[in-house]
């Protein structure tokens, strides 16, 4: 497959969300980054992986009405 990532992987940043890269998930910072990469790979296009905090800000429950 050719990539066309930017020259950058010998920094160690990660590709997903630019923190530095762990030896363990390199080139990614951890195994959440590497997940999301592969759900790309996969899937042939950028889709939402596991967004929880933006997520619980969009659903979150409503809140019961205070008693007057
Ligand atoms: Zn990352």
């Amino acid at each position: 497959m050719a990539e066309t990532k930017p020259a950058a992987r010998a920094a160690g940043s990660c590709p997903i969300c630019g923190r530095p890269s762990t030896e363990h998930y390199r080139p990614f910072c951890s195994r959440r980054c590497a997940d999301v990469d592969l759900s790309r790979w996969l899937r042939g296009t950028y889709a939402i992986a596991d967004t929880d905090e933006d997520d619980a800000a969009g659903k979150a429950p409503p809140r019961e009405p205070e008693p007057e």
